[in-house]
């Protein structure tokens, strides 16, 4: 495991700590005067700050020991040891490498957004499935879903996830071109800039209708997705806002 070891003032390593997220960092651990970014490799960074070596079982202990349950809408997100009395839906996580344990505001903002929109029987897309939490929370709320992403070492996390759960959703290699025949509904925890960039290709993947829930998104940044999908004739339907971080929900028309 590559840990970048970023040195700051608090203000400054809140915005750099966003902008590592979206460089691909799986992890982030906050000491004093210092954030530390886990990545799954060493990459070019532009920020003030060195590469340390750690064994991967050492971080990924540490994080574990200190992970706590999440609510999200009506969900409560578990580590398989973790006990949970309350009403909520249990949706379990075994953490580890790849993104998606509830822990970052944009897949909460993506459950939550998914709770009011998931109806059973409809056919779900997750972009970008990570842990696959969106495609299994989905698949709790009776949908048929399908979690794709670019990144192989995810697929086998993401079906070990929805065994645990005990939902029916399929993973798979790939990426919007790979999607076959309309879907009901699109979840996509990215990034901006690509939300912008593939506007075009999300409207292709729905039939007559669809709703498009799109996570992943800087504030600063929101103007840019806005308008690559109104160009596209999308129509917002839904904004949700925690700290920095925007998610637009969306009617294809
Ligand atoms: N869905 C999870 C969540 O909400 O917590 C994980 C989201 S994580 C921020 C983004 C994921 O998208 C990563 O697993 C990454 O490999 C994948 N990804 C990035 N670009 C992609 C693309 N063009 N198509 C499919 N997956 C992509």
């Amino acid at each position: 495991m590559h840990v970048f070891r970023l040195r700051g003032d608090f203000a400054s390593l809140d915005i750099y700590s966003a902008a590592l997220f979206e460089l691909g960092a799986r992890g982030l651990e906050e000491k004093r005067g210092e954030v530390w970014a886990y990545f799954p490799q060493r990459l070019e960074l532009p920020f003030p700050g060195e590469w340390l070596e750690l064994p991967d079982t050492d971080w990924l202990e540490a994080y574990k020991r200190d992970l706590k349950p999440v609510q999200a809408g009506p969900f409560v997100v578990l580590a398989p040891w973790h006990t949970w009395e309350g009403p909520q839906k249990r949706l379990v996580i075994e953490p580890g490498m790849a993104f998606g344990t509830g822990h970052h505001e944009t897949t909460r903002l993506a459950l939550e957004a998914l709770a009011v929109r998931v109806e059973p029987g409809m056919r779900v897309l997750d972009l970008g499935t990570g842990s696959g939490i969106l495609a299994i929370a989905a698949g709790l709320l009776g949908a048929e879903a399908l979690g794709l992403d670019i990144d192989p070492s995810v697929i086998p996390q993401a079906e070990e996830n929805a065994r645990i759960n005990q939902v029916p959703a399929q993973f798979r290699l790939g990426s919007l071109e790979d999607v076959e025949g309309p879907v009901d509904l699109v979840v996509a925890n990215l990034f901006a800039e690509l939300h912008a960039y593939l506007a075009e290709s999300y409207r292709k993947v729905f039939g007559v209708c669809g709703i498009l829930i799109l996570s992943g998104i800087l504030l600063e940044r929101e103007a840019l997705v806005e308008e690559a999908l109104a160009a596209q004739a999308f129509k917002l339907l839904e904004r949700r806002q925690e700290g920095e971080w925007v998610c637009l929900t969306y009617a294809a028309v």
